[in-house]
């Protein structure tokens, strides 16, 4: 690649990194040169899924999107709320440039130097005045965040938030903790699951849905512990517990796995460390101790763990969104718990369990064509 290629294709980059929180702009710089209708390849940026889609271009203007096959995330199906990506890109309310509060308390706009040039000046005066530390970045996660937590570090501050403190974070670090990664669920295959916390209709993963789907009509157990009656509660058994329970159900059902010696124990000596602590931990942890904290009768637990172990290792806890109860003061400890009973399960690798992410091979990029402009809605 020659140094022209080199900043004709950072500038496609700059494009998309730019878009920000819509970045629906990104889909439309994407495009390639202008004809009466074009189907570009890219990425919804709607939500932080990121399915694959094609951005119809006519005559120099995104007029819809259309899913991509191709794509493991949506299967080709963008959400409502990815098509309403297009809407967002040509609403003339969208925030195109930098405004400044006035005396009057009204916005008004100003320029990007002028916007620079404030900024710059008041986080040099906020740095030399208190410390790097009393800024911190906050953001909703997008293809930005690498570059903007780069930035505030490099200011000084180590403090970055945004989408993933107030969502998926504690089940990020939990499962991290116990597999190394992130796992997610070979849904179309699974025979027993346990969903804590999380309405997989209600949401936006649509090869989730149409794998569970898939799953249900072949006979998969379904157990929601949901304290709200969801809509993946009409797909099986509703187990109404209590706010913030999901932790201690979860170590009960390890409880009873491992007393009723009900582990997988061929897996868990190939893969574990600690499963002599975890022993001496968990029997306090009994299903007559959670019922405090759940509402969910002994026995019922009891029947969840062994069922669950029956059908291993196509039984699986979903990690979902928040790992279990994700939002409360114990979030990170029942994503934790999640992964553990998952690990006792030896369901890792395994048909219906739980899958790290591929390998992708990666192609080559394109270089967009000399002067390929789309209107992305105007501004910059
Ligand atoms: S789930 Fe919907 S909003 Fe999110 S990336 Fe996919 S199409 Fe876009």
């Amino acid at each position: 690649m020659n140094r022209r290629e080199f900043l004709k294709l950072t500038g496609t980059a700059g494009a998309v990194l730019t878009a920000g929180e819509l970045g629906v702009p990104a889909l439309a710089r994407a495009a390639g040169k202008e004809s009466a209708e074009q189907r570009i390849p890219t990425l919804c940026e709607m939500c932080t899924s990121r399915c694959g889609i094609f951005a119809v271009v006519e005559n120099g203007k995104v007029t819809r999107i259309e899913g991509n096959p191709d794509h493991p995330t949506n299967l080709g199906r963008p959400c409502a709320r990815g098509n309403a990506g297009v809407s967002a890109l040509y609403d003339p309310d969208r925030l195109k440039r930098p405004m400044k509060r006035g005396a009057d308390g009204k916005f008004q706009p100003i320029s990007w130097e002028q916007a620079f040039e404030e900024i710059g000046a008041k986080l040099t005066e906020i740095k030399l005045k208190y410390a790097p530390e009393t800024v911190a970045f906050i953001e909703y996660n997008n293809l930005n965040s690498t570059l903007t937590k780069r930035f505030i570090e490099a200011y000084g501050s180590p403090n970055h938030t945004g989408h993933a403190a107030n969502c998926f974070a504690n089940r990020n670090v939990g499962y991290s903790a116990v597999f190394g990664t992130l796992p997610t669920v070979d849904y179309k295959n699974v025979k027993y699951y346990l969903s804590p916390g999380r309405n997989l209709l209600g949401g936006i993963k649509v090869y989730e849905v149409a794998g569970l789907a898939e799953a249900k009509n072949h006979g998969a157990k379904i157990v929601v512990l949901d304290p709200r009656y969801s809509e993946l509660a009409t797909w099986g058994e509703w187990l109404p517990i209590k706010s913030a329970g999901d932790l201690a159900l979860l170590l009960a059902i390890a409880n009873v796995l491992i007393t009723e010696n009900l582990y997988n124990k061929e897996w868990v000596a190939a893969h574990c460390n600690g499963l002599e602590q975890t022993k001496a931990e968990i029997v306090q942890y009994t299903p007559e101790w959670q019922v405090q904290h759940t509402d969910i009768p002994a026995e019922k637990v009891r029947e969840i763990a062994r069922d669950m172990a029956k059908a291993a290792p196509a039984a699986v806890v979903d990690p979902g969104w928040h790992g279990g109860n994700g939002m409360y003061w114990n979030g990170f400890e029942a994503a934790r718990a999640g992964a553990i009973v998952n690990a006792l399960l030896g369901n890792w690798g395994a048909k219906g369990g739980l899958k790290g992410s591929p390998k992708v091979a990666l192609g080559t990029i394109d270089t967009p064509p000399e002067g390929a402009v789309v209107d992305s809605g105007g501004g910059g």
